[in-house]
């Protein structure tokens, strides 16, 4: 299977391996890479993989896809990224949220987001790529974080062959939970560094490392690259692909669904990337229905996918969701390739650049409000949501999780659809326990992670997770700050 960039509009497109494509993360007409065509699982298929653990079900699906990996390396990557160490009590379980609703609580990892899924095997994609590919290079991983994705690289690239990593953060921007979270990181080939400024600041600093030829230079003489880890590569997106076929899998395993019954699935959704995965399980045969596209008062995705306009052109709103606090979705960008090609792409991503806005044709809309809704929640309606299902099942949610299920019971009270329902739970809500407390209408009255936690703790009767806990407990590692003007300061002369 070959990779073609979503903006490549030559008679004969240029195609890349899918180790190239990892690699290279963007393209080089700075297009996403997309396969060729999309692979089909059967019906039957699906049931060979209902009695295997999670590890095996990712191989497959990945092999799938990732056609120049050896599939025993990939088996062996992913047994090691879903051990029963890094992932508790397995990597995608479901809960039970009531009304034929499915939590798939994709938070059990490392730094207890639902990013842990790609970020843990996504490394090991990239170190067979730069050996499959002949790279000799290190591989310097570069990120600006506004918390969760800074973490989540670090759990991943810590102490794999080949790759260094370098996280900076704004230094008030993040919370002290997840300041903690980084400044503790364990691993010998990890660097964070606070900025001195807000995300926007780190974010164009590391942008402007990336620009620099002259520190092109000196990585090249000193043997290494500069890469990122980027939510828009596509080892970060086809990993995400895998925990929806894997609950069917399970659904029907556990007698919730008959092979071939339909599911609807619906995701929180920031920077489109998992629900486009949703979409890509769902092109490959998986049984789903409708993809629900849930977001907060940054609602650019709801109002594209009911009028087809996508205006990037409003207020942004920060919320208790922050992960989805995006005006650029730039998954959606693979989209709008599969629905309206090459061509149609290039003109919707060049006006939204030059104009923050762009319509998208009937051909295109069409087809998409078939199979997508979109709804959004106000932060009160995302507060109540929490409250009302820990008060009714004793069920606990983060604010990103429950945008999501307040979007599905919008969307079935409206429709009366029915249909069993998935709903992607990507956070633990002890990752966000101040906003859950006040949700719950016992606020914490505190900032300190250790009393927050045992807030939480105390109020929802839950055990607090165990790589949350240990954080508070591990010594701080990387205490410095820099001005954004000399990021590039701390990036050479390390092991
Ligand atoms: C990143 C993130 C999201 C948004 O996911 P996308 O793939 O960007 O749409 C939702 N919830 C949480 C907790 C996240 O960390």
């Amino acid at each position: 299977m070959k990779y073609i960039s979503t903006r490549d509009t030559a008679a004969v497109r240029h195609s890349v391996s899918s180790a190239e494509a990892i690699q290279r993360g963007l393209a080089p007409d700075r297009g996403l890479y997309m396969p060729d065509r999309i692979p089909t699982i059967t019906h039957k298929e699906l049931e060979g993989l209902m009695s295997k653990p999670y590890a095996e079900r990712a191989a497959d699906i990945l092999s799938r896809f990732l056609t120049d990996y050896d599939p025993d390396a990939l088996l062996a990557d992913c047994r090691a990224a879903y051990a029963e160490d890094r992932f508790p009590g397995g990597a995608a379980p479901l809960a039970e949220c009531g009304d034929s609703i499915h939590a798939l609580e994709l938070w059990h990892g490392p730094t207890c987001a639902f990013k842990d899924i790609a970020l843990q095997i996504m490394p090991r994609l990239l170190s067979r790529a730069l050996t499959m590919t002949g790279e000799p290079r290190l591989a310097h991983i570069l990120v600006a974080t506004s918390g969760d994705t800074g973490k989540a690289a670090l759990e991943g690239y810590r102490d794999v062959p080949g790759v260094r990593i370098t996280v900076f953060y704004p230094v008030d921007g993040v919370s002290p939970m997840q300041k903690r979270q980084m400044t503790t990181q364990e691993g010998e080939n990890v660097f964070v560094c606070a900025v001195r400024g807000n995300f926007d600041d780190a974010q164009n600093g590391v942008k402007a490392i990336f620009a620099d030829p002259a520190l092109a230079r000196r990585a090249e003489e000193e043997g290494s690259f500069f890469s990122s880890a980027n939510s828009i590569n596509w080892g970060r997106l086809a990993p995400q692909i895998v925990y929806y076929v894997s609950a069917y899998c399970d659904l029907v395993r556990e007698g919730k669904l008959s092979i071939g019954d339909p599911m609807n699935v619906a995701v929180p959704t920031g920077n489109f990337g998992n629900i486009f995965a949703a979409y890509l399980a769902r092109c490959m045969g998986v049984p789903i229905a409708r993809l629900i596209c849930a977001s907060n008062a940054n609602c650019v995705l709801t109002d594209f996918i009911r009028t087809g306009v996508y205006d990037r052109r409003r207020t942004f709103y920060k919320t208790m969701s922050p992960s989805m606090d995006i005006l650029i979705s730039s998954n959606l960008e693979r989209l709008l390739y599969l629905l309206g090609g090459a061509p149609l792409t290039v003109r919707c991503m060049e006006e939204l650049s030059r104009d923050g806005i762009y319509r998208a044709p009937d051909s295109v809309t069409k087809p998409l409000r078939a199979v997508f809704d979109g709804r959004c929640a106000t932060e009160e309606e995302t507060a109540a949501t929490i409250r009302s299902v820990w008060e009714e099942r004793r069920y606990l949610i983060d604010p990103h999780t429950a945008v999501g299920l307040c979007a599905v019971r919008q969307y079935r009270a409206e429709t009366g659809d029915d249909t069993p329902v998935v709903l992607a739970s990507t956070a633990s809500p002890f990752k966000f326990a101040a906003d859950v407390l006040a949700s719950l209408g016992t606020p914490a009255g505190t900032d300190e992670p250790a009393a927050l936690l045992a807030a939480l703790h105390d109020a929802a009767d839950a055990p607090i997770p165990a790589p949350l806990s240990r954080t508070l407990t591990l010594p701080v590692r990387f205490s410095g700050a820099v001005a954004p003007a000399d990021m590039a300061d701390v990036l050479f002369g390390r092991a």
